[in-house]
């Protein structure tokens, strides 16, 4: 993995002892020696994390900091803060002004490179989401554009694994004045079992267990698709950078040194819940904003866009598997009349009520769209023409003989449908003929007395009820 990482000191020996370092593990370097160029060099080529020191004359890595996390284009941008002072009053400073994370000098290389990896990881997820999110944006879907800052950072669901029952309930004391609940393990199986359907929004975990592995439990979270994200805060002993390195390399967010200050763990759980909140937002917004681009908002099934989309996925799996393909078209038969009748709030609640009832009576990796107004297709992987046509007709059957239930003096509406029913025809079908087909079909239908499913056939159009009926088979 490569990287632009930047790196702030007004001490050229220090910028050197850096760049030097970081290089050699083939990361691009930029320097800076003081806030001011610092700030214009990340508008100008936005690195994709800051290595700054604190320590500086005129602006200080505090100042350059608050700039950096209070402007928009590049609050994202996660900023480590190199310092001599190894103080907790420092560290928390500094992560009230938005760090990320601390390096103390002389920095230690497997800190360093671990530091450095997890957070550039981290970004880059971030990006993606941020991308998504402008495509969304595109789309014409919602987006909201609260910074990270906004999310809430109280009220989280902890999990502590700890086989220290005092230092256990320390922590969990500490992380109550947030409002958290802390829930307390003290083996691996229990914070396994306690974390795997992915209810806890941070889990701590004490690197040395008496007589457990507690990366065991790093790395299956990791692999479990629910708790793949859910950050991780290892608390480690001072000499155990190793192990430490070994926890990030496994996806760990962020670590502790004990003996642990309660106000650093505050600053530490508030930044890695805020941060998983913000990954959840993302997420939620985008597989909103893809729901609302892909399915219709009256009746809640796939779109026009969604369908054309899913069959060519289904004409690609086609070419391998060889597995049949068949295809509904139908159109409710004087749909106008519905709304000219009992007005068009009616026509919409037997719209709902069709798709309703259509989903209930086919296997559910059918896919049903709404193709036009009252005009719909299913998509019917795996299934020959004759099991498609069965299904047509049963649905046909259903529809006609189940009013739909009404608001309004009605109370009920009956309607029947049109159905053309067509299938795949191997690898020189197209989507377009596979469609218009099916719509020939229907049409058939129409123009021979509607309520009726007729499926496409080489030698003609066939009524499914009645198929040695001449007159109705013939176009
Ligand atoms: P046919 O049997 O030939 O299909 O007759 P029809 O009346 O159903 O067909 P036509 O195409 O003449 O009319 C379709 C009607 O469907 C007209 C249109 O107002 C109505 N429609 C289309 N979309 C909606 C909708 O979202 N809600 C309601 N209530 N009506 C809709
Ligand atoms: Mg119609
Ligand atoms: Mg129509």
């Amino acid at each position: 993995m490569s990287a632009r990482v930047l790196v702030v000191d007004d001490l050229l020996p220090n910028v050197k002892l850096l760049e030097a370092k970081l290089t050699s593990e083939y990361f691009d370097v930029l320097t800076a020696n003081d806030g001011p160029s610092a700030l214009e060099i990340i508008e100008a080529h936005p690195p994709d994390i800051v290595l700054l020191d604190i320590m500086m004359p005129g602006m200080d890595g505090f100042e350059v900091c608050s700039r950096i996390k209070a402007n928009p284009q590049t609050m994202h941008i996660p900023v480590v803060m190199v310092t001599a002072l190894s103080g907790a009053a420092d560290r928390v400073r500094g992560i009230e002004c938005g760090a990320d994370d601390f390096l103390t000098k002389p920095v230690n290389d497997m800190a360093l490179f671990a530091r450095v990896r997890s957070l550039v990881r981290l970004k880059m997820m971030m990006d993606e989401w941020r991308l998504r999110e402008q495509t969304s944006d595109q789309l014409g879907a919602m987006t909201d554009d609260r910074p990270i800052a906004a999310e809430d950072a109280t009220n989280a669901h902890i999990l502590i694994l700890d086989d220290n029952a005092v230092a256990s309930s320390q922590a969990a004391e500490t992380l109550k004045s947030d409002n958290n609940t802390a829930e307390i393990v003290s083996s691996v199986e229990a914070a396994y079992s306690s974390a795997v359907d992915g209810k806890f929004d941070l889990i701590i975990v004490n690197l040395d267990l008496a007589d457990q592995d507690a990366l065991r439990l790093c790395s299956h979270l990791r692999s479990t698709e629910k708790t793949r994200q859910i950050p991780i805060l290892l608390v480690v002993e001072e000499d155990e950078i190793e192990r430490l390195a070994k926890g990030f390399d496994l996806g760990i967010n962020d670590y502790l040194i004990k003996p642990i200050d309660p106000n650093e763990l505050l600053a530490r759980a508030r930044t890695q819940i805020r941060r998983w909140r913000y990954q959840g937002r993302l997420r939620s917004n985008y597989e909103r904003s893809i729901e609302m681009a892909l399915t219709d908002s009256l009746t809640g099934l796939y779109n026009r866009r969604y369908l054309i989309a899913h069959l060519e996925g289904q004409f690609q799996r086609m070419q391998v598997s060889e597995k049949p393909l068949s295809l509904m078209m139908f159109d409710i038969d004087f749909f106008k009349d519905v709304n000219d009748t009992h007005g068009h709030g009616v026509g919409d609640e037997v719209l709902c009520g069709l798709a309703v009832s259509v989903t209930k009576n086919l296997r559910n990796f059918d896919t049903v769209s709404r193709y036009g107004g009252e005009e719909f297709i299913v998509v019917m992987p795996d299934t020959d023409l004759g099991i498609a046509m069965t299904v047509a007709e049963r649905l046909r059957e259903h529809i006609a003989a189940n009013p739909f239930k009404v608001s309004g003096p009605a109370g009920a509406v009956s309607i029947t449908l049109s159905i053309g029913v067509t299938q795949a025809l191997g690898p020189d079908d197209t989507i377009e003929a596979l469609i218009g087909r099916a719509d020939e079909a229907l049409y058939h239908g129409k123009r021979t007395g509607r309520n009726k499913a007729i499926v496409w056939t080489t030698s003609g159009m066939v009524d499914i009820a009645h198929p040695h009926t001449r007159d109705a088979a013939t176009s």
